[in-house]
């Protein structure tokens, strides 16, 4: 099994090396957006999912790339994985590029949690809602982690992190594009204290039909509600270097050609990375070249 995937690019963080430190979708939240599809296995409970010294090896092996950050994120929750902190220590013994962690920060709250981040260099947390209601309906939490306690669990780390934090806010037409939901948004943000905020929406297919993006110029409206003012960093247009790549994305729409495809289909098929298969499917749909089909439980991509 492989932990470790490309670099793959990113606007944010340049040349991402990603490891995935979770079993597929195993994740505190179902959030409506979410890229990945609908959360399997919704938990509090924090594994060793993953031999740390086999994902150490991974990534010291791919560091001749020469990554600008390597990024823990993935395929859930990687705050649920117990050996984060080995990580993170295993990491700096040996490089000194710097380690992004990418959270939905709902396990911030744990003090345990913070201790095993505090090294990082770099954090992304997330905030998708200002009140419970939202956070309910867009996240659809764990039952036992409350919007109060979330909250608290973001201003705690800017008490206890040293490092940089960028908070992501999510926004969704329908949900969170309305402006009081802005406002009480950019209240907790307040209270959070980030370095950065980075405003996003949906401009991957999301796990909800229902979930809807909002276009570039209503986010960069809601930037100034924001303090420090909010930046907008939603990829409407991807296009990315080939090289920045293992695979092409000639390769993924070639097997689109021959046949309708999942995302299981094309990672499998071409043995590539779940983000990497995304981030070409997300250029292909841009351009117009492939679409994508929903049935009741599976999205497929096709050549139009
Ligand atoms: S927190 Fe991230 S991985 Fe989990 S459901 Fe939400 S978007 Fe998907």
């Amino acid at each position: 099994m492989s932990y470790v995937f490309g670099p793959v690019p990113s606007r944010r963080l340049g040349r991402s090396l990603g490891v995935d430190l979770v079993p597929f979708k195993m994740c505190t939240y179902d959030c409506i957006y979410c890229q990945l599809g609908c959360t399997t296995d919704k938990s509090l409970e924090r594994q060793p999912f993953v031999p740390a010294d086999k994902v150490l090896e991974e990534i010291k092996e791919k560091i001749a790339l020469k990554p600008d950050y390597i990024t823990l994120s993935g395929s859930g929750e990687p705050t649920l994985y117990t050996g984060i902190g080995d990580i993170i220590e295993g990491i700096r013994a040996f490089t000194d590029i710097p380690i992004a962690l990418i959270t939905n920060g709902s396990l911030l709250w744990k003090k345990e949690v913070r201790q095993a981040i505090a090294n990082a260099h770099l954090i992304i947390p997330s905030l998708d809602a200002g009140n419970t209601l939202m956070f309910n309906a867009v996240n659809r939490n764990h039952p036992d982690i409350s919007f109060e306690q979330m909250l608290d669990g973001l201003i705690a780390l800017r008490d206890d992190f040293t490092g940089t934090i960028w908070l992501e806010v999510f926004i969704l037409s329908g949900y969170t594009a309305d402006i009081a939901e802005v406002k009480q948004m950019a209240a907790c943000a307040k209270r959070i204290r980030p370095d950065r905020i980075q405003l996003n929406t949906v401009t991957r297919p999301p796990a909800e039909e229902f979930a809807m993006t909002v276009n570039q110029a209503q986010l960069e409206e809601m930037c100034q509600y924001f303090e420090p003012e909010a930046e907008v960093i939603a990829d409407f247009r991807e296009v990315h270097n080939q090289t920045d790549f293992t695979t092409t994305r000639d390769a993924v729409e070639e097997m689109l050609q021959r046949r309708p495809c999942s995302i299981d289909d094309i990672t499998t098929g071409l043995h590539i990375h779940r983000h990497e298969a995304l981030k070409h499917l997300q250029e292909l749909l841009a351009d117009k070249r492939i679409e994508m089909v929903r049935t009741v439980n599976r999205i497929f991509y096709r050549t139009c």
